[in-house]
């Protein structure tokens, strides 16, 4: 089972559906979901999921390094670990989705698109992570990779989801370890992955940029070399090396929302992300509705003119201090 990305991208079943590696029993859960349990003690559940957009390669090549390295013995598996590659057929695609993008669809939201595969999908993935929470105990973390569209003023950062509870500051230092130079905390619910499993599972969830993605092969890992060696860690139950830059932190300010045909997003197509606006700016407009900055400096993230309708089309962010 330590080629569950060429099984998956094929579509082929493994010859069993369980068995036991150097240090763990794990089982295949269905297309692109395995779940690993340790030999010997562990206190952490972790989700590591990635490929829910299928144009995004590199993170899913690290996973597969990752899982050869626990089946060679490499690594001696400390967490209880499902990983998860999000949206197979898109993945043997190259594509971020084939008819709707799943990371708006959890939450029940799936209902709310044109039933199809992708429909199914999310909620069938939101059986199957209920079901590995459900016996995991208070430790539980979920780290949903990813690769951005756009360049971005920092290269490699997170995006946390809305949560009541305060964050955990040694979850947030690992994330600086992992090579995220930047986090972005949302302030209200959402349709992704990690919100979901913040919400209902009481997950510490960060959905991770990691820069650019190549088709399959084409990556230069190295590039991805800090979060790669913080997951080997995370996964042998070691500290990661730690990181000296500091973290900047950003929340969401306002979210620019598509709503018709008469969407126009005033900004240049090459716009990277965390770019600046000041006070005032026109951001945005939509028959009479307009976004302006309201904060004496916003910095936008994710610019999209081009989403369907009733999706996010950016959103700004301030620093905090
Ligand atoms: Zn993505």
């Amino acid at each position: 089972m330590e080629n569950l990305l060429a099984l998956t991208l094929a579509d082929d079943m493994p010859e069993q559906a369980e068995g036991e590696g150097p240090s763990f029993h794990w089982r295949w859960l269905g297309r692109g979901v395995l779940e690993l349990t340790p030999s010997g003690k562990y206190t952490l559940s972790l989700l590591l999921s990635t490929g829910i957009h299928g144009n995004e390669t590199a993170p899913v090549e690290i996973v597969d390094l990752l899982l050869r390295a626990l089946y060679r013995g490499d690594i001696t598996l400390q967490c209880r670990l499902l990983v998860v590659l999000g949206n197979p057929p898109a993945l043997a695609q190259n594509k971020r989705y084939l008819v709707s993008d799943i990371n708006r669809m959890f939450g029940g939201r799936w209902s709310q698109f044109p039933q199809g595969d992708e429909t199914v999908r999310a909620q069938w993935l939101e059986k199957v992570v209920a079901t590995f929470f459900a016996t995991a105990g208070p430790d539980r973390w979920h780290l949903d990779l990813h690769t951005a569209i756009r360049a971005s003023y920092h290269v490699r950062f997170g995006v946390l989801p809305q949560r009541h509870q305060p964050w955990d500051e040694t979850f947030l230092s690992w994330l600086g370890d992992a090579g995220l130079e930047a986090l972005v905390f949302h302030q209200s619910p959402g349709g992704t992955f990690t919100h979901f499993t913040c919400e209902h599972f009481g997950a510490l969830a960060c959905t991770l940029e990691l820069g650019k993605a190549l088709p399959f092969g084409q990556n230069d890992l190295t590039r991805f070399a800090p979060t790669h060696l913080a997951l080997r860690a995370l996964l042998g139950g070691t500290a990661p090396e730690h990181a000296h830059e500091p973290v900047e932190r950003y929340r969401v300010v306002q979210q620019i929302t598509r709503r018709s045909d008469a969407f126009l997003l005033h900004m240049a197509a090459h716009t990277l992300n965390f770019t600046p606006f000041r006070q005032g700016v026109l951001l945005a407009e939509d028959g009479d509705e307009r976004y302006e900055v309201q904060k004496a400096t916003e910095y936008v993230l994710f610019p999209n003119p081009s989403v369907a309708f009733g999706l996010r089309a950016g959103l700004m962010l301030e620093k905090m201090s």
